[in-house]
């Protein structure tokens, strides 16, 4: 048989995608990446979409198998793909992503995890991630890593193999202890790249008590050794919280001396838009909001 695989919108080698490749390679067919127009030649297309506000232009319900979070946040591979090992060739990758835990601690409302993989929980080793050994990148995609009842024997082989590891998805700042600090700051962590020494955290919500712990666990992180200019936040905009309670966030972020990069809720709303506009590319370090916002410079 022939395979398209047709990755809309990953922006890592899409993983789900490559444990379909693989199946498929070990069953003798070809598998390739899906080209638009050869869409008539393929026996079969497997196609992903992982966010909400791409277009997805050639996705077509009839002649392919779609999943992915922004298209059916239900579908789920079978576990005999769920389990194989990824196929990097057809991304070309040659570092190594997996999940060690699926699940999370939390149950924030605007978030798929804890409904589709509910609560946290063990489920690989680094040994059995780690299986491009010419790398000692290992990317990974777990949502809330000291969440794992076993994070500390992942730590132990990170430090045994001497790997760089990225948390690729956040660690949560909010709980994290004196103990996984210290852990944090003893091994080699990156950004998803792999070029910087960054991990990331949030500050998604605005409520009570959020930003206390948010503070607390900074203090702890830094304590350990962790220095500020290597932490990165995430700062979810257009859920629930104002335009000033998102400048609050922001400017505090800066005042930290941490990086800040603004997640808009929903990408199609104007404001959310020029705001991780400006956050991001760092026009606040030349251009107010306000003067930003209501000016010629793409605001809103
Ligand atoms: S902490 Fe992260 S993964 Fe967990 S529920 Fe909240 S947003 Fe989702």
């Amino acid at each position: 048989m022939r395979i398209g695989i047709y990755d809309v919108d990953s922006k890592i080698p899409n993983l789900a995608l490559m444990k379909i490749a693989r199946y498929h390679l070990e069953c003798g067919d070809n598998v390739e990446m899906f080209l638009p127009l050869a869409i008539n030649s393929y026996d079969k297309i497997y196609a992903s979409k992982v966010f909400d506000y791409t277009d997805g232009l050639y996705l077509d319900d009839d002649q392919m198998q779609i999943g992915g979070t922004g298209w059916n946040k239900s579908v789920a591979l079978p576990d005999e793909i769920e389990n194989l090992q990824p196929e990097y060739s057809i991304y070309d990758y040659p570092h190594n992503i997996g999940f060690t835990m699926r699940g999370c601690r939390f149950r924030c409302k605007f978030c798929v995890v804890p409904d589709k993989e509910g609560k946290a929980h063990s489920v690989k080793t680094i040994d059995e991630i780690w299986t491009q050994r010419n790398s000692n990148f290992v990317m990974l995609l777990d949502n809330d890593f000291f969440g794992n009842p076993d994070w500390s024997d992942r730590i132990t082989e990170v430090h045994k193999h001497d790997l760089q590891v990225s948390f690729s998805q956040g660690l949560n700042i909010r709980i994290i202890t004196d103990e996984q600090a210290k852990a944090l700051a003893s091994v080699e962590f990156r950004n998803m790249s792999g070029g910087k020494k960054q991990v990331h955290f949030a500050w998604d919500q605005w409520g009570k008590g959020t930003e206390k712990l948010i503070d607390e666990g900074f203090e702890r992180v830094k304590s350990a050794g962790v220095k500020p200019y290597q932490m990165c936040f995430f700062v979810l905009v257009g859920w629930n919280t104002t335009e000033e309670q998102d400048l609050y966030r922001i400017d505090k972020l800066h005042g930290m001396g941490v990086d800040c990069f603004v997640m808009p809720f929903n990408r199609n709303e104007r404001y959310q838009k020029a705001l991780a506009r400006w956050n991001n590319r760092f026009l606040w370090r030349n251009v107010p909001w306000k003067e930003y916002k209501y000016g010629d410079w793409g605001g809103c």
